[in-house]
């Protein structure tokens, strides 16, 4: 009998889904593909196995149905079909699960259900990720469908560290209270960190930043988060590509009665025209620093804004945790932008934290120390795989 140790991770969005093939015997990626903009005339597919030799298709993708057809298609060629014996689950991403949720769980109708009960609090995620969960339970009728949450790894938060100190009947009335996001990310980040430490994630303290196109920062204790700066919704915490993070919560009543905004119109300028890109204009990183050298005074500000909110999530983590072992940047902005990782710890030598400049400039890309050699808390890089994670926590639950 062929041995099932292959999980396919999907992340279905609106109208793009993402897929990885892994093959956890060898913790092996077989293949990654995308299908973009389904539903429209442009929608395309990329394909690209490990071996190389990337494929493409344009569409007509009507909806995730034929997307994720298509998508079988491409697996089926390089012999992993949705029928295939060596599949052990499917994996999704699915980005919201409340307070329900608190590790990955195979899907039934009541997950199902509770998913769309939560559909309020990520209206523009949660109805993507069913979608997905649905296409793929019809297409692998075999397969155990595996929903893993990102808010999961954040419902160890005390009461205290979750709670807005607002009315409780209001906020448990409506679900307001702190659930966090990126939550797949810290914990794998975490646990790797641990491990470049030769430790055991239960004796570590860290303090992850997950500098992407979001932002959030998490504070976790032996192996456990117990605060994170994304709230109810990702745009609390952190100033991100095009989310302000945290802001007086008067600010949006005043704009409604000041400049006469409606609901809407604050929720966009928030989360689309804030940010880096509010701020000078772009919300890109590598174009925000490289103005910054060219003397750009307006950049030079975002990027000031940007690190100072850092440097005070550190700061309060650092009170939260008591002890720290390390700091560690992960995403887009921290596994690549050694200047903003240096301007963020910039300062904090009475604290413990330093970065060594050539340690910082280095090109290497796996998991490494930026900090010196002698430091009391360790600053390191430990590029994220939310796909990898997602992937072993599906496995991990079928296969016990
Ligand atoms: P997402 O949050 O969408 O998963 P990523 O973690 O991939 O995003 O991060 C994307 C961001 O990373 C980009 O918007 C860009 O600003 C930043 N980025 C990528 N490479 C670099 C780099 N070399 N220097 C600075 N920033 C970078």
């Amino acid at each position: 009998m062929t041995e099932a140790t292959r999980v396919l991770v999907l992340n279905s969005g609106s109208s793009s889904v993402k897929y990885q093939l892994i093959d956890m015997a060898g913790r092996r990626r077989l293949a990654t593909g995308i299908v973009e903009r389904i539903g429209e005339r442009s929608a395309r597919l990329v394909h690209t196995p490990a071996d190389g030799g990337r494929r493409e298709r344009g569409g007509p993708f009507a909806d995730h149905r034929a997307a994720l057809r298509a998508a079988a298609e491409e697996l089926a060629a390089d012999g992993t079909g949705f029928d295939s014996p060596e599949l052990a689950a499917v994996g999704h991403r699915v980005v919201h699960g409340g307070d329900v949720f608190s590790g990955p769980v195979v899907v039934d109708d009541r997950v199902i259900a509770d998913i769309e009960a939560l559909v309020p609090l990520a209206p523009l995620h949660n109805p993507g990720n069913l979608e997905g969960i649905r296409t793929a339970a019809a297409l692998s009728p075999g397969v155990p469908q595996v929903a893993v949450f990102d808010t999961a790894f954040h419902t160890t938060m005390p009461e205290y560290a979750a709670r807005y100190a607002i009315d409780v009947r209001t906020a448990d009335a409506h679900g307001i209270r702190r659930y966090g996001a990126h939550g797949t990310s810290h914990a794998y980040v975490s646990r790797r960190t641990a491990a470049l430490l030769g430790r055991a994630p239960e004796d570590v303290n860290v303090i992850v930043l997950h500098l992407g196109n979001g932002c959030s920062a998490a504070a976790v204790r032996g192996g456990r988060c117990v605060d994170t700066s994304m709230g109810m919704t990702p745009l609390e915490g952190l100033v991100m590509g095009t989310r302000s993070g945290d802001i007086d919560p008067a600010v949006v009543p005043y704009l409604a009665r000041t400049a006469g905004m409606s609901p809407d119109e604050v929720d966009e300028l928030l989360n689309r025209r804030s940010g880096l890109l509010g701020l000078c204009g772009d919300n890109d990183m590598r174009e925000v620093t490289r103005r910054v050298d060219e003397g750009d005074g307006a950049a030079r500000l975002a990027l000031d804004v940007y690190t100072h909110r850092l440097r005070k999530y550190i700061g309060g983590y650092m009170a939260v945790l008591g002890r720290v072992d390390a700091v560690v940047f992960t995403a887009g902005v921290g596994e690549n932008s050694a200047p903003v990782r240096a301007a963020t710890i910039a300062g904090l030598e009475p604290l413990g934290l330093a970065v060594d400049p050539d340690r910082n400039a280095s090109a290497e890309r796996g998991p490494r120390f930026i900090s010196p050699q002698y430091a009391s808390v360790a600053v390191a890089v430990v590029p994220t795989d939310e796909e990898l994670e997602i992937a072993g926590q599906a496995y991990d639950l079928v296969s016990t």
